[in-house]
């Protein structure tokens, strides 16, 4: 059985989801009344240890550096910091557990409309 424990010291058991990833929570905090989400990764902090990138492929990728970066719906890296791109609307609730679960507490999901951080380290969740 796989665990892992949070930062906090809780022990958490993933579920399977589709194309066999894991998904540790299940609430998220984000409603589809939030609306258009945008992403970017704190690079300055990334652990490289790859848990955004098995929760939503299509949105994270290492680059060579072995930090993660943002890649818009073209397939392209953003690499320049701070870069934000888009996140499909069948991926929010990927894109919001990966900054809930994010060891280095370095992505920003942000309310399109107001920029507002809704999930990461600045949300307040
Ligand atoms: S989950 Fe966070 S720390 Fe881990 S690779 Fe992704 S951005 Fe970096």
């Amino acid at each position: 059985m796989v665990r892992r424990v949070r930062p906090s010291g809780r022990c958490r058991r993933p579920r399977k989801v589709g194309a066999g990833r894991l998904r540790w929570g299940g609430e998220d905090g984000v409603s589809a009344e939030t609306g258009p989400l945008r992403v970017w990764v704190d690079q300055d902090l990334c652990t490289g240890d790859g848990l955004c990138v098995q929760y939503a492929p299509e949105v994270f990728e290492f680059d060579v550096d072995g930090l993660a970066y943002v890649k818009a719906d073209d397939g392209e890296l953003r690499l320049d910091p701070g870069s934000r791109v888009d996140v499909p609307d069948h991926l929010r609730l990927d894109v919001v557990d990966a900054a809930k679960e994010c060891p280095g507490d370095c992505i920003h999901v942000l309310r399109a409309s107001d920029g507002v951080e809704v999930a990461g380290p600045d949300s307040g969740n």
